[in-house]
């Protein structure tokens, strides 16, 4: 079934929630690795931080129709993670929380005949403003998990992973790879591919977590497809 506007703002509650839980850090906790390489827990919650921000532009661009994008330039987005990890570590936990408050409010003031807007994202798509949701669920519910600090893929609605899997392997799907079949309890894609299909199976949280290259492949050894989000 695909996935509908209230489901991606209901997992973009969901993600949002575990992700504030997660990162109440002190400053040590803070300048800790998060799973992503190179990038400390401060980081990543200024990147996340930051995006609230830029969807929050998305969301006006559709209220108003006056075209503004994410971010004003590459530099510009560097330079906000950059400003945002060098915080206290407080600052930082009230700028993610009220980011992503203030995105909330945007989004349940948005007239439902203006979520059909076109909208530019970050790289270079364009796509109605109901999309907006969805992308944000993404970045929380998986940097929620990127934070090191308890959460997991399996800590995530089902129904999002499935979602998440299907969105991965709809973009798999158009670049060259090895062919992989998936298999979970309940779900199988096909990704196309050189070679016999190599299978992996597992838990759809396992198979989200290998698909977005958050994990080694479960049952199976299987090529490694490399970061994505
Ligand atoms: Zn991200």
């Amino acid at each position: 079934m695909p996935r509908t506007l209230d489901d991606a703002r209901r997992w973009s509650r969901i993600g949002t929630e575990l992700l504030v839980k997660a990162a109440q850090f002190d400053e040590a906790g803070y300048a800790a690795p998060s799973l992503l390489p190179g990038w400390s827990r401060a980081h990543l919650a200024a990147h996340v931080a930051a995006n609230a921000e830029a969807l929050a532009n998305l969301v006006h661009w559709a209220a108003t129709g006056e075209p503004t994008p994410m971010y004003a330039s590459p530099e510009e987005r560097l330079a906000g993670i950059e400003r945002g990890r060098a915080l206290p570590a407080a600052e930082l936990t009230d700028w993610l929380r009220e980011s992503a408050a203030a995105l909330e409010r945007g989004t349940a003031a948005l007239g439902e005949e203006r979520w059909r807007t076109p909208v530019v994202t970050a790289q270079g798509r364009t796509v109605p403003a109901a999309e907006v949701p969805w992308l944000r669920s993404r970045e929380v519910c998986v940097h929620a998990v990127d934070l090191a600090n308890g959460v997991t893929f399996a800590d995530l609605p089902s129904d999002f992973l499935t979602a998440l899997c299907e969105d991965v392997v709809a973009k798999r799907s158009a670049v060259p790879g090895p062919a992989l079949s998936l298999r979970a309890p309940g779900a199988a894609w096909e990704l196309p591919g050189t070679g016999e299909p190599v299978l992996v199976e597992g838990e759809l949280a396992d198979l989200a977590a290998y698909l977005t290259g958050r994990g080694d492949g479960p049952g199976a050894p299987a090529p490694t497809l490399g970061t994505w989000l």
